[in-house]
């Protein structure tokens, strides 16, 4: 694998076919995942994140399609190559999903402990009745919950429990990778803090690399070691957290940070003109140029190709010198 990559993305296309044309959610994207890294990936709502993070597990549903590029996992080979055997038998026990919004992606009439043994017996059928209920309880105390929580119903969990749950879920079997998709949606920022710092402790302890995808850059910033910004299906900066915060280079990096807002600094928060783009209709050029406070000459007319130095990478006219 390329640099050592458990996960490594290449020119990855995802798009939906509808009467009104075909939208590109994910059109051309490119990175690799290193072995034990947090990586955050943010973008305003349409940026074609959440597409994305599906489309790595092959979850997209139709019509979305993979329209072109590859996928490669540690050990695998192209996700997007492999059979439905060959994709059951790495979902969860190497490449596992924490979906966003674990309300609904639990199951409403199973028991939590009979869904955490569902994909354990699956993938792991030699486990006797007692050593999958400890192997249940040590994974409920890993994500911070009491072993009585695996005989309720997902009825009777808070919204930080049922994430919680998720979590413990999707690394049952140490997977490798973990996709986690807006992991700490719809819950209050005290307890976004608490399940982000849950996933992290059990993402250390199994020594897995972990995608995580949001929009809330601050919250992002507390955990991830690099971070990606995507901008109209296109991944436009990637780099390490503390370089992209304190010396953002692509325009709309620089007003992403602009509008998060601070305890410290008193000034009126900023927020970026017009609206991304619909994914039918996207811009010619840059698809940023119509907001884009820099705007010069070719960036209506001319793709940004993607510049690569010092560990980051920038889809911006103003880098031209190395573009490849
Ligand atoms: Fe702005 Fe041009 Fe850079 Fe796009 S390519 S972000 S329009 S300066």
């Amino acid at each position: 694998m390329k640099n050592g990559a458990v996960l490594t993305v290449n020119d990855l296309r995802v798009y939906y076919d509808t009467p009104a044309g075909t939208v590109k959610a994910v059109d051309g994207v490119s990175f690799d995942l290193r072995p034990g890294e947090r990586l955050g990936l943010v973008g305003e709502s349409g940026s074609g994140k959440s597409t994305m993070a599906l489309a790595l597990m092959r979850m997209h549903k139709p019509p979305a399609r993979i329209a072109g590029g590859e996928v490669l996992l540690d050990g695998v080979g192209d996700v997007m190559e492999l059979d439905d055997e060959g994709l059951r038998r790495i979902r969860l026990d190497r490449l596992a999903l924490v979906p966003q919004g674990a309300m609904n992606s639990l199951n409403p009439v199973m028991r939590i402990r009979d869904q955490l043994a569902d994909g354990i017996r699956t993938h792991e059928p030699g486990d006797d009745r007692d050593a999958l209920t400890a192997r249940i309880r040590a994974q409920l105390a890993r994500v911070g919950l009491d072993a009585d929580v695996g005989g309720k119903f997902p009825h009777e969990l808070s919204g930080g429990m049922k994430q919680r749950v998720a979590i413990a879920i999707g690394t049952s079997l140490s997977p490798s990778v973990i996709i986690a998709d807006e992991p700490t949606s719809a819950l209050d920022v005290v307890v976004q803090r608490q399940v982000m710092e849950t996933l992290r402790s059990v993402q250390e302890e199994i020594g897995a690399s972990v995608l995580i995808v949001g929009h809330d850059m601050g919250l992002m910033a507390q955990i991830a070691d690099r971070m990606g910004v995507m901008y109209a299906g296109k991944l436009v900066e990637l780099a390490p957290v503390h370089d992209l915060f304190t010396n953002p280079q692509h325009p709309y990096t620089r007003l992403l940070i602009e509008s998060v807002p601070t305890l410290m600094a008193k000034r009126a928060l900023a927020s970026i003109p017009g609206a991304p783009p619909t994914l039918i209709n996207v811009p010619p050029g840059c698809p940023f140029h119509p907001r884009c406070p820099r705007a010069f000459e070719p960036c209506d007319s001319e793709v940004p190709l993607p510049m690569s130095q010092n560990g980051r990478v920038v889809s911006c006219h103003l880098y031209p010198e190395e573009a490849a």
